[in-house]
C-alpha cells in the first residue's frame, strides 16, 4: 500500500470540474418512432396554426345563432374529412359530426341532443351563443408559436405535438456511446461458481442498467483482470467507438488499483479523490478527443452512487438535457444520522408521505458493500460532513431516485 498523491476534492467541486469538461453530443435527425427517451437539439415552431379550420367539437348542427328557437332547412352534412361544400343561408342549418369543417355562413353548432329534426327540418332551442361547440382556427396553436423547446426529452405528448404540426424527423441529440468494464482478479461472470476468494461480478450489470436507464448506448468489455498491460490494451481498444469509459473497480490506493495511473498515461486525471461517502476513491479523467473516463470505486453502493453524483449529470449534459440533475426534494429525516467528519453523505433511505412532506428512513447498515442498502430505496439523503450528525426530525436536501 501507498498514501495517495490525490488531493481530496470537494464533493461539489468534483462534480462541477466533471460537467466543465462534458461538452454536449452532436445532433442526428431522427423519426418519430426512434425519438422516444431522446432530447430534442433544436426548437420547434408550429409551421401554421392548429386546428387549420374551425372543426366541430360535437355532433350536431351548424346553424346561425341569428336563427334561434326556428325550424330550419337541412341543406347537407360537413363529416369528418368531408366537408359540406355549400353556405348556411339564413333559415338553414347543416349537418355536423365531431371534427366536421364548420360551414361557410353558420357561426355555431347546436348538439343533436338538444334538437328536434326528421329528416329535412330541425328546429333549434333558443337563444344560442355565437362561438359555442367548435374549436376555432389558432385554439390548439397559433402560426409561428413555439411548441417545443430546445433541452426537453421526448415522451408521448411531445411526439404526439411533433406530427400534429407535420414534423416528421426532429433534431435530437445523439446518445452518448459508454464503453463499461470491471476490473478485478477476484471477479466471476455471473452464472459461474466463484472458487476460493472469488465473488461474481455484479457492478458490471447493475451499472449497464444505471447507463441504460440514464439515456446511454452501452458497450459492454467484461471483466479485465489486474494486469496493467491487458487493461491498456482493453481500453485503447475501444476507445475509438467511445464517447465515455466507465470502469468499475481498482481505483483504490491499494497495489492492484491500475486505472488511475492507466488513465493518467492517456489523458488527464482531474479528481483522483473526492470528499464523499461512499465513493472517495472515484475518478474522473478526460482522455484525447473529448471522451471521459470515470474510474467508479468497487465497492457496489460506491459504484453507483458515484454514478449518480457524477456520471448521471454528465450522461445528461451530453445529451443536451436542460436539466442536469435528477429531481430533489427537502425531505424529513425519521432517524438520527451520524455524520462523517471531512466527507458529505448520501445515505439510502426509503420515504413516506406524512402530513404533506416525506419522511425518509433508513434502509438500514451503510456498508458500501451492501447493496440491499440501495435495492428498494428511494432517495439519496445528504448529510453535510461534520462532527455533529444530524437530528431525526431535520429536513434535509434528498436526491429522488423513486417517488413512494
Ligand atoms: P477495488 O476498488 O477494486 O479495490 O474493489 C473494492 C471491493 O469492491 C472489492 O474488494 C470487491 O469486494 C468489490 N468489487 C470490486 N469490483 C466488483 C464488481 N465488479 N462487482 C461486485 N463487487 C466488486
Ligand atoms: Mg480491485
Amino acid at each position: 500500500m501507498r498514501a495517495s498523491t490525490y488531493p481530496l476534492v470537494d464533493a461539489d467541486e468534483a462534480a462541477a470540474l466533471v460537467l466543465e469538461h462534458t461538452a454536449v453530443l452532436g445532433i442526428e435527425r431522427r423519426t418519430l418512432d426512434a425519438c422516444s427517451g431522446r432530447v430534442l437539439a433544436e426548437d420547434i415552431v408550429g409551421p401554421s396554426a392548429l386546428p387549420a379550420f374551425p372543426a366541430s367539437a360535437v355532433d350536431g348542427f351548424a346553424v346561425r345563432a341569428a336563427d334561434a328557437g326556428g325550424t330550419l332547412r337541412i341543406v347537407g352534412e360537413s363529416a369528418a374529412g368531408r366537408p359540406f361544400e355549400g353556405t348556411v343561408e339564413p333559415g338553414t342549418a347543416a349537418r355536423i359530426l365531431t371534427g366536421g369543417v364548420l360551414p361557410e355562413g353558420a357561426d355555431c353548432v347546436v348538439m343533436v341532443e338538444d334538437v328536434r329534426f326528421d329528416g329535412e327540418m330541425v328546429t333549434v332551442p333558443s337563444p344560442l351563443r355565437a362561438g359555442t361547440n367548435f374549436h376555432k382556427v389558432g385554439d390548439d396553436l397559433r402560426a409561428g408559436d413555439r411548441v417545443l423547446s430546445a433541452g426537453t426529452q421526448l415522451g408521448a405528448a411531445e411526439i404526439g405535438l411533433a406530427a400534429a404540426i407535420g414534423r416528421a424527423l426532429l433534431p435530437v441529440r445523439r446518445r452518448p456511446r459508454v464503453a463499461l468494464m470491471s476490473t478485478g482478479d477476484e471477479l466471476v461472470e455471473v452464472g459461474k461458481t466463484p472458487g476460493p476468494g472469488q465473488i461474481t461480478d455484479s457492478n458490471r450489470w447493475a451499472l449497464f442498467a444505471a447507463l441504460e436507464e440514464a439515456g446511454a448506448e452501452v458497450h459492454s468489455l467484461g471483466i479485465a483482470p489486474d494486469d496493467p498491460g491487458l487493461l491498456r490494451r482493453l481500453v485503447v481498444d475501444v476507445l475509438d467507438e467511445a464517447d465515455v469509459l466507465v470502469t468499475s473497480g481498482g481505483v483504490s490506493v491499494g497495489t492492484h488499483d491500475l486505472v488511475k495511473p492507466l488513465l493518467e498515461s492517456i489523458g488527464t486525471v482531474h479528481v483522483g479523490r473526492v470528499k464523499l461517502k461512499p465513493g472517495k476513491p472515484f475518478t474522473f479523467a478526460t482522455l484525447p478527443a473529448g471522451k471521459l473516463a470515470f474510474g467508479l470505486p468497487g465497492f457496489p453502493v460506491s459504484s453507483l452512487v458515484t454514478f449518480e453524483v457524477f456520471v448521471r449529470p454528465a450522461l445528461r449534459k451530453l445529451q443536451g438535457f436542460a436539466r442536469l440533475q435528477r429531481p430533489t426534494l427537502p425531505v424529513r429525516l425519521a432517524y438520527d444520522a451520524r455524520a462523517t467528519a471531512e466527507r458529505t453523505e448520501y445515505q439510502r433511505v426509503t420515504l413516506r408521505r406524512a402530513g404533506g412532506e416525506l419522511v425518509a428512513e433508513t434502509t438500514g447498515s451503510q456498508s458500501s458493500s451492501r447493496l440491499m442498502s440501495l435495492a428498494g430505496a428511494h432517495a439519496l439523503v445528504r448529510i453535510p460532513a461534520g462532527d455533529e450528525g444530524i437530528k431525526a426530525g431535520t429536513i434535509v436536501e434528498a436526491i429522488i431516485l423513486a417517488l413512494p
